[in-house]
């Protein structure tokens, strides 16, 4: 476990690992966003097309009914007796076949000039023209209009109502225009129709020409249905649409709203049905979820980025403080060089090498000569300072690599020499003694002669670390009973 957080906290490995984990997040609420966002997109598809499909059929049924009246209507006016029969006989073998149709408005027989010649109104209509219709022009105008799909008019009746009108062309014998049978629907009708299917909030159900005239819009904006208002062709539109299934966004031409609309012709004629629902009303939900996703996403990324950040840095500190205290447990504060403690770990590895590889290993004790009388006469500044500069004269004359000074205690430095022999180590004992007796230590203003005192002794095949270091100090001893500022070995002076 140790070894892992080391690992996270050495930073690339753990910016990785905290980067990972954030694109996964990232990942994982864009997918479930992007998951929702198709869910409504096809719930706003399929009611579309179930509600136009269920509108267009009604549609194309009524019209359908109106137009087997107006057939049957020309067919009865082309009966030779039909004058004959008196007004009221005549008046039901006309209009036979409309009682079904009545409930959408009027049928009249208009002759060659636009006036009325029967028709099935309540109302006296007589002496009424209609010539300026256009479902009377383009009949009169146009032998081949078959069934013609008036533009929204006005009715004419006591109580003027919207409506369209179905005409069909009556001939002469000789083929000649002889006027006109027309079957109008009240707008009303669809009206009704259209307010029961119910429609979401910014909704519309559209009933349009495929020239782009509005017959009928639900809701309206101009409190008469926008009839006659004219609008690009649904037809027009649904082509140059990217979208599949006929789906569509547009933005409105009569309210300015986008809409998802999608549109379907009225079989056999040139009408067209088109529902459509708020954009902001089916993805206003959505957007919000969007917006509070990414913004949760993008806290908790923040935080956890944050906490990691500052986990790797506190890591970092305790790791860089642990190591400064290894260091200090195994450094001399005063002099900067490695302390009794560090002495103890070396001797013991050194003393195991020299024995494995049979070579001789040696140990120097150093002893200031008359220290306290530094101390005594200067003060422990003084004192403290002379033992830094002694510990660096003797680390300089001690300079072979594996050479290892340390401060033993008070004014005393340990030198660990291995790899030597005794010649060799009194050889660098008396390079230290004469380096530091070689100039006097300038400190403080004040010029103090120092001299160390050095014990030599040379591992022995039996010895411990204890044992080395003790006969070392025998032999300073030796140095310093001898007279001091010199250099002892223990074997030339005990027998
Ligand atoms: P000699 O070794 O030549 O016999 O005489 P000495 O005066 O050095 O004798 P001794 O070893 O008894 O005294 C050591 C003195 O070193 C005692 C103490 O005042 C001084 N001393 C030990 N450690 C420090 C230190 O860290 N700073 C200072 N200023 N003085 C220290
Ligand atoms: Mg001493
Ligand atoms: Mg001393």
């Amino acid at each position: 476990m140790d070894k892992v957080l080391k690992h996270l906290s050495s930073g690339r490995l753990l910016r990785f690992v905290t980067s990972a984990l954030i694109l996964a997040i990232v990942g994982m609420q864009s997918f479930a966003l992007w998951r929702s966002y198709q869910e409504t997109w096809h719930d706003g598809e399929r009611y579309t097309a179930n509600t136009i499909s269920v509108l267009a059929g009604a549609i194309e049924r009524d019209f359908l009914l109106v137009e087997s009246s107006l057939t049957g209507l020309a067919e009865a006016l082309r009966e030779p007796t039909l004058m004959a029969l008196p007004a009221a006989l005549r008046q039901r073998v006309l209009f036979r076949r409309a009682g079904d149709a009545n409930d959408f408005g009027v049928m009249l027989v208009l002759d060659a000039q636009g006036n009325v010649l029967f028709d099935d109104s309540e109302e006296d209509l007589s002496g009424i023209n209609f010539a300026d219709r256009d479902y009377f022009r383009v009949q009169r105008d146009n032998p081949n209009a078959g069934v013609y799909v008036s533009r929204p008019f006005l009715s004419r009746l006591s109580s003027p109502e919207r409506a369209i009108g179905i005409s069909r062309r009556i001939n002469g014998s000789d083929g000649s225009f002889a006027g006109v049978v027309v079957a109008s629907i009240r707008l009303v009708y669809f009206q009704q129709m259209f307010e029961r299917v119910k429609l979401p909030p910014g909704g519309i159900v559209r009933l349009t020409r495929t020239d782009g005239t509005v017959v009928l819009r639900y809701p309206s904006t101009d409190g008469r249905g926008n009839a006659g208002d004219e609008v690009t062709p649904d037809v027009l539109q649904r082509q140059a649409s990217a979208m599949p299934d006929d789906w569509r966004v547009e933005t409105s031409q009569i309210d300015g709203q986008r809409r998802f609309l999608r549109t379907v012709l009225v079989k056999g004629y040139p009408l067209s049905v088109t529902v459509g629902v708020s954009a902001r009303q089916q993805f206003g939900g959505w957007y919000l979820r969007a917006a509070i996703t990414l913004a949760l996403t993008l806290t908790i990324s923040l935080l956890l980025a944050l906490t990691v950040a500052a986990l790797s840095t506190s890591l970092r500190r305790s790791r860089e403080m642990e190591r400064q205290l290894e260091r200090m447990a195994i450094t001399d504060s005063l002099t900067g060089l490695p302390n009794r403690r560090a002495l103890d770990l070396t001797l013991e590895v050194e003393m195991l090498r020299s024995r494995r590889e049979q070579r001789e290993l040696a140990v120097l004790m150093i002893d200031i000569d008359h220290f306290k009388r530094v101390n005594d006469t200067h003060g422990h500044a003084m004192g403290d300072a002379v033992l830094a500069e002694v510990a660096h004269r003797v680390q300089r004359a001690a300079c072979r690599p594996g050479d290892f000074v340390c401060r033993y205690g008070g004014e005393e430095f340990v030198v660990v020499l291995p790899e030597t022999p005794s010649a060799g180590a009194e050889l660098v004992a008396e390079r230290i003694r004469a380096g530091v007796a070689a100039n006097a230590i300038v400190t403080h203003g004040l010029a103090i002669e120092i001299t160390v005192s050095v014990g030599i002794a040379v591992q022995r095949a039996d010895d411990g670390p204890g044992e080395l270091i003790a006969r070392s100090d025998t032999a300073l001893y030796t140095a310093k009973r001898a007279g001091r500022n010199r250099v002892a070995r223990l074997e030339a002076f005990a027998a």
